[in-house]
């Protein structure tokens, strides 16, 4: 029988996953159908568990539905817990004493991490790091970064108090006392520049940049916008334009976030090199 995964959202239409899922299966070949769900905005438990109630075996979660997610399941792994949202879950099966679970991770911070690392070849360690925005992906990329034991990350935020509240959250986490964590809005930037820069706001969707000093760019730094395009984002510009060594958009994070979700599902981890060449 062939198996049943699937992504959630609202609006769903243009989800680039099903398409992704379908090369990663096709490589790794793998017997198992990946389909585009629109629930209604107050009925995603409900279309959680009609699809596990069909034979769903897991679903990816984006916008709107990723809190939705963290709190429908009954198992975290660390990564959600911390990132306060779920963008993956396996539908698990349990025995007769402890019953099926519904298990949720959040995979968008590794699928980051692993893009800048692995494919791009950017060490994290020992890096200053910059990341702009305070919302969903700025947090759930902060631990997965802060793994990577930096020395110093930054949080900036239009809305200052979002960046220094989500600093102080992460700070208190025994594990990262290594690294020097704070946050602030534009103005509070420490002038000294960054190694790694990275776009966690939606500005690049209306073709925005964030009001932040072209100092924070130094003759080393990389740019990455989480955002992707047909064409460069309007943060990949400023960063072309203020001399950044390295500019990156988020296609890489989408088919490695993908790859890890698939990875959990099946047990195989797909090869990404190919499949990010695919959609580029
Ligand atoms: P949100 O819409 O929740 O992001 C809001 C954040 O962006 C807030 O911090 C907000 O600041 C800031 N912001 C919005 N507009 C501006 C602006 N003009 N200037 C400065 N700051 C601004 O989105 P998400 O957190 O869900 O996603 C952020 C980005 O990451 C999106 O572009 C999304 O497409 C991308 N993404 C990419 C993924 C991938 O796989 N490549 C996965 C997940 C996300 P304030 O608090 O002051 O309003």
């Amino acid at each position: 029988m062939t198996d049943r995964y699937a992504v959630f959202g609202n609006p769903v239409a243009h989800s680039r996953s099903p398409e992704i899922h379908a090369a990663f299966a096709q490589q790794t070949v793998q017997d198992l159908s990946y389909e585009k769900i629109e629930a209604p905005l107050d009925g995603f438990e409900k279309a959680l568990y009609e699809f596990r109630s069909q034979g769903g075996k897991g679903c990816n979660i984006t916008l709107p539905f990723k809190h939705d997610a963290y709190t429908a399941c009954d198992e975290l792994s660390k990564r959600a817990q911390r990132a306060g949202a779920v963008n993956t879950i396996l539908f698990r099966e349990g025995d007769r004493l402890f019953g099926d679970t519904v298990f949720g991770d959040n995979t968008d911070g590794i699928g980051l991490v692993r893009d800048l690392t692995h494919n791009l070849g950017i060490s994290l360690a020992e890096k200053r790091i910059l990341v702009l925005g305070a919302s969903g992906a700025a947090r759930g990329a902060l631990q997965p970064l802060l793994d990577e034991e930096p020395s110093a990350l930054f949080i900036t935020n239009r809305t200052a108090v979002k960046a220094q509240e989500l600093a102080q959250e992460f700070h208190d986490y025994p594990e990262n006392k290594d690294t020097d964590l704070a946050g602030g809005g534009f103005a509070d930037i420490p002038t000294e520049p960054f190694g790694v820069i990275i776009n966690a706001t939606s500005a690049s969707v209306s073709g925005e940049v964030p009001d932040i000093p072209a100092s924070v760019i130094g003759g080393q730094s990389c740019c990455y916008d989480m955002y992707y395009a047909q064409q460069a984002t309007a943060f990949m510009v400023w960063a072309e334009s203020n001399h950044a060594s390295q500019i990156h958009d988020g296609l890489g994070m989408l088919v490695e976030q993908a790859a890890a979700s698939f990875e959990s599902w099946r047990g195989v981890r797909p090869d990404t090199g190919p499949v990010i060449k695919q959609f580029r």
